[in-house]
């Protein structure tokens, strides 16, 4: 993958920016421009989210 800044990103229209660095999680992949999040964090806790809610879900029709 090319690195490419945050500015240069953002100056090109870009989304999501690489700086060849692995965040705190470990993870060696792309950051979105606007939070600088990296985008398997932000896929992993929407997964957490998901799987969380589902759980919930499911508990309260299993109570009914
Ligand atoms: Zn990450």
């Amino acid at each position: 993958m090319k690195i490419i800044t945050r500015a240069e990103a953002a100056k090109s229209g870009l989304n999501k920016y690489y700086t060849g660095k692995s965040c705190r999680n470990g993870h060696e992949a792309e950051r979105y421009v606007l939070n600088g999040t990296c985008v398997q964090c932000a896929m992993e806790s929407a997964n957490r989210h998901r799987n969380e809610f589902s759980e919930l879900l499911r508990a309260a029709q299993g109570a009914v």
